[in-house]
């Protein structure tokens, strides 16, 4: 394979270099992969105004969010990427969510506008069409739901079979949809999304299929793009903080890194904090961080934020890493910090799963505990769709969470009334 810059996999664990066009998915040493190419080859200043000059162009694959920053995503010619025109997803001043958590300048990215309604799709794209350069036939992927529903759709979109591995009755009804209508052939299996992902890769190297998590190094590439928008959308001018949930801890990885490649490359000059954010029940990577221990998987993951619900992610080293050059920190946050927040997020009209509100829950505990300066500029990633998850909506605004021990504390309970005027005004009040 030939790039315009050199291009490689490295593995994050011992640095060994391999070929860009070997097929692998971990090092010799069971480390995992990164793509690196050689940044000293691009001019940063006109590689920044041909992003700028592709701003808002109307078709074709630079109109994509993600292949606009192609030269440090996969450099591929346009008629070999695979893309729904995903990214370009707006920002919003957060509005009551930005006051429920103390900031006075909180902007919501809402990677939930995707073609599937999350940021994988970001990652999709990327994987997809490095499925397609390794020319594979089929791709597989273990999913809480949200990538599923992606790979699939990429999938149909390129023509390439998908098979889906989901742990039993344990995905939001969203994007178990999702997933069957895009045609992915779709395995539950008993056990968890963590016992999921064991699966998938004996599959994968067992039956040649091509495998689509985010231990995937390209779908880590096309996820740096959610960074890259954020900072073209602010005119290339640097937030103090980043907050984003973490469960496989995929995203987090790709924002740091993506960050780190413009701060390489002079586009940007200034390193923001990322707060990366998990739910109490699912945190290996929040105990790690707290208590300065060894890396250790969470057993049981536990939360109504199923996107996350993660005990052994893969990319915790990739995370370590991120955190390290960019000053950042960790926090976890309970299930009623989640849904609360939640409710502050779709009552702003702008509207989220679970897990993306986890950044505003964990945005208002780091100002409560004053890590965060309420004056500070901050971003906040939300990461997925409000429809993926309609259950966690309604049973929360009827106030039915009480097995989960969630209490509906800003509840919009519907109201049942007979067909009649009077009835209405009483129900209004009136
Ligand atoms: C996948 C996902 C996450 C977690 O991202 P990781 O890369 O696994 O840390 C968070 N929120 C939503 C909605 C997701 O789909
Ligand atoms: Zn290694």
């Amino acid at each position: 394979m030939n790039f315009k810059v050199a291009t490689w996999v490295e593995c994050v664990h011992c640095a060994r270099k391999y070929d860009i066009g070997e097929l692998r998915y971990n090092c010799d040493c069971g480390g995992i992969l990164d793509v690196r190419r050689d940044l000293s080859a691009i001019d940063g200043q006109a590689l920044k105004q041909t992003w700028e000059n592709r701003w808002g162009m109307k078709r074709g694959a630079m109109s994509s969010g993600v292949w606009r920053y192609k030269e440090l995503i996969l450099d591929l010619p346009d008629d070999r990427i695979i893309t729904r025109q995903e990214g370009n997803t707006r920002m919003y001043d957060a509005g009551l969510a930005g006051k429920y958590a103390g900031l006075k300048n909180f902007l919501l990215k809402h990677e939930g506008e995707n073609p599937t309604g999350s940021f994988k799709d970001r990652g999709m794209t990327c994987g997809t069409t490095a499925a397609m350069m390794y020319h594979a036939t089929s791709v597989a992927c273990a999913s809480t739901g949200n990538t599923s529903a992606s790979m699939a759709s990429y999938a149909a979109v390129s023509g390439l079979k998908s098979i889906i591995f989901i742990p039993e009755g344990k995905i939001a009804y969203g994007k178990l949809a999702q997933a069957l209508a895009f045609g992915g052939k779709t395995l539950q299996i008993e056990g968890n999304f963590d016992d999921a992902m064991s699966l998938v890769q004996d599959v994968c190297r067992e039956l040649n299929i091509y495998l689509l998590n985010s231990i995937n190094p390209f779908r880590i590439e096309g996820q740096k793009a959610i960074g890259f928008e954020i900072l073209q959308q602010l005119d290339w001018e640097v937030p103090d903080w980043f907050v984003i949930p973490g469960g496989n801890l995929g995203n987090n990885s790709a924002l740091s890194k993506g960050l780190e490649e413009l701060y390489a490359l002079g586009i940007i000059n200034k390193i923001p904090r990322i707060a990366v954010i998990q739910a109490s029940g699912s945190a290996p990577l929040y105990k790690m961080w707290k208590n300065k221990t060894p890396f250790e998987a969470v057993k049981n993951p536990e939360t109504i934020a199923t996107a996350i619900k993660i005990g052994n992610p893969v990319s915790w080293e990739k995370t370590l890493r991120g955190l390290e050059w960019c000053n950042g920190v960790v926090e976890e946050v309970s299930e009623q910090e989640i849904m609360d927040a939640k409710a502050m997020v779709d009552a702003a009209g702008i509207g989220a799963e679970p897990a993306s509100c986890c950044s505003v829950a964990g945005a208002k505990k780091l100002v409560d505990a004053g890590v965060i300066d309420p004056e500070a500029k901050v971003v906040g990633i939300l990461t997925g769709n409000v429809l993926k998850d309609p259950d966690a909506v309604i049973g929360y605004h009827k106030n039915e969470l009480a097995n989960k021990g969630i209490v509906g504390t800003y509840a919009n309970r519907p109201v049942i009334i007979k067909p009649t005027v009077d009835a209405v005004k009483k129900a209004l009040g009136r």
